[in-house]
């Protein structure tokens, strides 16, 4: 007997990207560049910033848990009533929720369906809340393949995960391939679009919102966040829009203070930053013809990315590399865990940060 269910027992955990402070620690240096977990290089929006220091005079008191203004801010910013948005501590906890309101655990119980090198915490999720986990296969370049992802619906099949883009690939689902698995999928499944990177997408000519098909699938729920393109990632701040039923359950199993006050206030200065938000794009697309660029000199394969990473193919085994990598101050992903062994994702910083990280692979590989 151990000391926990057989399921949390065989647990694989999430593995963040290492700390800086952390490897600066280890190996008794300064300086060190993290471009290991697709944060914003330019940081939060002073706006923001300002908001969060305001609030910071409050904390006696706890947040509002029905983040009533944050929600009704953000329904105006989509075009939405406020009793379909559901606030998460980051995104992640929204995946999470999905899961554990949603599905039966067990055995014989319900699935979690998503594609193969699909963001890696449903699969924490679902195998955490001891609910089946299953992949569909990924075509070329790794990317979803809708016909696969279609063949691996069951009966059981309750959520159904689409992160568009996906990390860790950066790949993206074009509209016409949205389209045909939204009308592909039945009725019993609850589809969530992860849009986490949908700031840094949403240029791009043929990427579909999940919210431009509501009509087409109304149990459709789809995720954003403030940790990406708002550069709030220590905040924790994410949301869902869905339906008033789904959001309702959601909230019954939702923790009541999910959403820290200091958090929801910068949310809101965040979303009155367009700019700030536009110059974080900006640099994200410079950044990223820098790397794809050096990466290509270096003879490495760079997959096309709609997000703010690269995945790297380093065509020999990635954790000696990461090691090396590591060992120049230079922090990156390995993606062992999402199954890719020859891989790193490394994320876009600033032009100084992305030299950094080119000049440590050049001595490297
Ligand atoms: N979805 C995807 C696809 C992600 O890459 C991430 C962040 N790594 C998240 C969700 C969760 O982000 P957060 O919880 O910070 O909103």
């Amino acid at each position: 007997m151990t000391l926990v269910p057989e399921h949390i027992e065989h647990l694989n955990p999430y593995m963040p990207g290492k700390p800086v402070e952390e490897l600066e620690r280890e190996l008794g240096i300064r300086g060190a560049v993290k471009l290991a977990s697709n944060e914003n290089p330019l940081g939060p929006s002073p706006r923001a910033l300002e908001a969060a220091r305001a609030a910071a005079a409050a904390v006696n008191r706890y947040p509002d848990g029905g983040g009533f203004r944050l929600r009704g801010r953000l329904a105006e910013h989509l075009g939405v009533s406020p009793e379909v948005i559901v606030l998460g501590a980051g995104s992640n906890e929204l995946c999470d929720l999905m899961i554990r309101t949603f599905c039966r655990p067990g055995p014989d119980g319900d699935e979690v369906l998503t594609h193969r090198h699909a963001f890696f915490m449903y699969r924490v999720s679902a195998e955490a809340a001891g609910v089946r986990f299953v992949e569909s296969a990924v075509g070329p370049d790794l990317r979803c393949d809708v016909g696969a992802f279609l063949r691996a619906v069951t009966d059981r099949t309750k959520v159904a995960f689409l992160p568009n883009p996906n990390n860790p690939t950066g790949a993206y689902l074009t509209r016409p391939e949205l389209a045909r698995l939204i009308d592909g999928l039945p009725e019993h499944v609850l589809l969530v679009v992860d849009e986490a990177y949908y700031e840094y997408a949403r240029a791009i000519p043929d990427y579909p919102v999940a919210e431009a098909f509501r009509a087409r699938r109304p149990n459709l729920t789809w995720l954003r966040t403030f940790s990406k393109a708002y550069g709030l990632a220590g905040m924790r701040v994410g949301y869902g829009v869905t339906t008033p039923e789904i959001a309702a359950y959601l909230n019954r199993v939702r923790l009541p203070f999910n959403v820290p006050s200091v958090a929801q206030e910068a949310a809101l200065a965040a979303l009155d930053d367009a700019a700030h938000v536009e110059r974080s794009v900006g640099v994200n697309a410079e950044g990223m013809a820098q790397l794809r660029a050096g990466f290509e000199r270096l003879g490495l394969r760079v997959f096309p990315s709609a997000a703010n990473f690269v995945l790297v193919d380093v065509a020999r085994d990635a954790a000696p590399v990461y090691e090396a990598l590591l060992r120049k101050g230079v922090i990156v992903r390995p993606l062992r865990p999402a199954g890719l062994l020859r891989h790193l994702r490394v994320s876009i910083g600033t032009a100084e940060e992305n030299a950094r990280a080119l000049a440590a692979f050049a001595e490297v590989v």
